[in-house]
């Protein structure tokens, strides 16, 4: 992209910013309240960063959240500050890449509450900064932000509770994760075309595509593998997210109204967080704006299985 390309991204940027800056004062109308203090909320990773601003915006929007950290006083420690602004706000332990983790999660959650309304996947790794593109810890990067996301959504599906206004979840992604994008596609046009096709992706292709990928990290081929040139190993576990986001709202578009559960992914931007040492051009409580819009959606604007940022619909 060209200066002048760069300077009017910015000014779309800086206008989308003020609009949804705007939105955001535009209160609920009852109408749209679909949810109440007994709506429960969970939020992975939330001690800090986006996913904090998400559990402290949707506190403020009046429902409950199960604010959760793989440390549990880092998870106290969030939770007491947003008390201290009178907000409805439990903390838990809750390592998504630990199975046992999961599973004492799921059944605190069944003792304390029954069962969520909504789930909010953040937790996520990235160890990569800046022009950095090193896949040291693509094994940990690809277990946790795909493969723990996943666990997460399968152990806590059957405590989603059935409502007319559907249980929702919401998956923390990254436009680095697009199987189509301009500059971090992935090579193999087959490949694309196999996972952009309804009829070609499962997650036996994810599987595979993921399993291809760590066996040439592990034996030093990866460069060749027409894989994301841009963080390789965090976009490709993105990707793999974004698409599964797809493949699970097909699968759960199967069941009854009554058990509706609606599935999607977004983007927050470049937000400045631990994760990318600070820098952006977001603050994380406009980076967690778009989650907490489509977590919180009328019953009658929400689809599945769809990519969003900025509160727009985005290709996958
Ligand atoms: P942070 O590093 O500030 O937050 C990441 C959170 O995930 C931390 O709370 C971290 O816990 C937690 N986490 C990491 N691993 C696990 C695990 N195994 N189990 C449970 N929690 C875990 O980064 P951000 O707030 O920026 O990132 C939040 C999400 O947003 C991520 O999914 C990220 O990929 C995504 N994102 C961020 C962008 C950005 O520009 N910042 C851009 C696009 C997407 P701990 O504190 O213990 O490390």
């Amino acid at each position: 992209m060209g200066k002048k390309g760069k300077e009017r991204a910015r000014e779309r940027r800086e206008q989308r910013r003020q609009e949804i800056s705007h939105l955001r004062t535009v209160p609920y109308s009852p109408h749209e309240r679909w949810w109440s203090k007994e709506t429960v909320a969970v939020v992975t990773g939330a001690n800090q960063g986006i996913g904090y601003e998400i559990a402290r915006q949707l506190a403020v929007h009046g429902l409950h959240v199960v604010l959760t950290s793989r440390d549990f006083d880092r998870a106290l420690g969030a939770t007491t500050n947003l008390q201290a602004e009178g907000l409805s706000v439990q903390p838990c332990q809750l390592d998504i890449t630990d199975a046992g983790s999961v599973m004492s999660f799921a059944s605190w959650i069944q003792l304390e509450h029954g069962g969520i309304d909504v789930l909010v996947n953040n937790a996520g790794v990235n160890f990569n900064r800046g022009a950095d593109n090193s896949v040291e810890f693509a094994e940990t990067v690809i277990k946790t932000n795909y493969y723990g996301t996943k666990r997460i959504i399968d152990t806590m599906l059957p405590l989603m509770r059935p409502s007319s206004f559907g249980a929702r979840i919401v998956n923390v992604s990254s436009r680095l994760g697009r199987a189509n994008g301009r500059k971090n596609k992935i090579g193999d046009p087959t490949l694309r075309e196999n996972l952009m096709k309804d009829e070609t992706l499962s997650e036996q292709l994810l599987d595979e595509m993921l399993t291809n990928f760590l066996s040439q990290v592990n034996d030093g081929t990866w460069q060749n593998g027409g894989w994301p040139q841009m963080y390789t190993d965090y976009s490709l576990s993105k990707l793999a997210l974004n698409v599964y986001t797809r493949l699970k709202a097909r699968k759960l578009s199967e069941r009854l109204d009554s058990h509706r559960v609606y599935i999607n992914c977004f983007c927050p931007g470049w937000v400045k967080t631990q994760m990318t040492n600070w820098e952006g051009n977001m603050s994380a409580e406009e980076g967690a704006d778009t989650g907490v819009w489509m977590a919180l959606l009328p019953v009658e604007n929400i689809s599945s299985g769809r990519f969003y940022a900025e509160r727009r619909e985005i290709d996958f």
